[in-house]
């Protein structure tokens, strides 16, 4: 028998279950749906709290369509999601009853992490569906959110769910078994210790390209999720889907699966945890190694002088991620110029804004309480 795995106890888990698990070949399966309601009734009565994120909407809807295999294009995504997801809430409603539990459908887009009052607004609701024991059923609002904006995967939307409610732990169940040694499914591997989406992208190479008819992300963005998770502190697992009592064997510590543990700054408030969800980042700004050095040593503020460069476009107040001048991600923090204006201003002393601008708002590019140090320099 192996070792059990130490895995943090949970008091809140978000369970993440993939359309290839509750709609295979595109048929919502309740037997699966009661197996994992089950679950989660044992699993709350010992006191964890479990939020699920469930996807499966546009796999049980797309039949309907007269379609035989899931549509690619986003409009026939959107009809098949608006044609599924009612089938998939009614089917958890059904099996969640039977176990006495009742159930929530919340439907989430990019710009409910984007935009901070709505970022609380969502936590608040599902902080009161908790607190009054429904399990919230969570699936992105395939219907309306288009493509630009869509987080496209439940993998990543799991991922900043656990941000968004401080979970502990979060369980990825896939059709795959875990993330697999060079792509070989013969061989899982335990165990990840991830500081980061950039040590996430560092294994690429164990991602098999294998998919399902109805699967949706893949192990790519999986483990890009699972970055994520990390960045915010949450630890993960990702699993098989149809291995008997996988939620309740994986809480007993049973080797199943890739456990990621979370190692690195991570986020240490909820704003931090905000800032580095930073669902839509669309720029960034390159630093030479003295202000990289500042900013994750010395706690500093991100200056002007500090930039060599400025990458892709934003507004104030947008995510933009820090860049060392090794191309390595170090820091995530909310911009007080637009890059327009960075441009003007990259290299500049901060006395120099003024005269640059006809305008200053201020000395920093980005003040430190908006920043967040993500990984350590090489
Ligand atoms: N939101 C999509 C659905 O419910 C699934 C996206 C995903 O599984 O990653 O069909």
């Amino acid at each position: 028998m192996p070792e059990p795995r130490l895995i943090p106890a949970p008091k809140r888990l978000v369970l993440k279950i993939g359309s290839a698990v509750l709609a295979p070949g595109g048929k919502l399966s309740s037997d699966r749906i009661d197996a994992l309601s089950d679950q989660i009734a044992r699993v709350r009565r010992r006191g964890v709290d479990v939020t699920v994120v469930s996807s499966g909407a546009v796999a049980s809807g797309f039949r309907a369509l007269g379609l035989d295999t899931p549509p690619s294009d986003i409009v026939g995504k959107q009809a098949a999601a608006a044609i599924g997801q009612p089938q998939l809430m009614q089917a958890w409603h059904a099996a969640l009853s039977r176990q006495a539990l009742s159930s929530a459908q919340v439907l989430l887009i990019s710009d409910d992490f984007v935009n901070r009052t709505r970022y609380l607004n969502a936590r608040r609701v599902l902080g009161a569906l908790s607190g009054a024991g429904v399990v919230p059923i969570i699936n992105e609002n395939d219907t309306v959110s288009y493509d630009e904006i869509r987080f496209g995967d439940n993998d990543a939307l799991a991922a900043h769910v656990a941000g968004l409610i401080s979970a502990d732990l979060l369980i990825v169940l896939s059709t795959a078994s875990g993330l697999y040694q060079d792509g070989d499914p013969t061989r899982v591997i335990p165990s990840v210790r991830l500081s980061g989406a950039e040590s996430a992208s560092a294994l690429q190479s164990h991602v098999s390209r294998e998919k399902t008819l109805t699967g949706v992300g893949g192990m790519a963005s999986k483990l890009h999720a699972m970055g994520v998770a990390s960045s915010l502190g949450v630890a993960s697992i990702i699993a098989s889907g149809t291995e008997p009592n996988v939620l309740l064997r994986l809480l007993d510590g049973e080797q199943l699966g890739t456990m990621f543990d979370v190692s690195g700054p991570g986020a240490a408030s909820r704003r931090d945890a905000w800032i580095v969800a930073g669902v839509r980042v669309t720029g960034s700004v390159t630093v030479d190694p003295g202000a990289a050095t500042a900013i994750v040593q010395r706690g500093a503020s991100l200056l002007p002088r500090g930039v060599v460069s400025v990458q892709g476009t934003f507004d104030r107040g947008s995510s933009i991620d820090i860049i060392d001048d090794t191309g390595r991600v170090i820091a995530r923090g909310l911009a007080a110029y637009t890059h327009e204006e960075a441009r003007a201003i990259q290299g500049q002393r901060s006395s120099e804004i003024e005269a640059r601008l006809g305008y200053t708002l201020g000395e920093e590019l980005i003040h430190r309480d908006d920043l967040v140090v993500m990984s350590r320099p090489a």
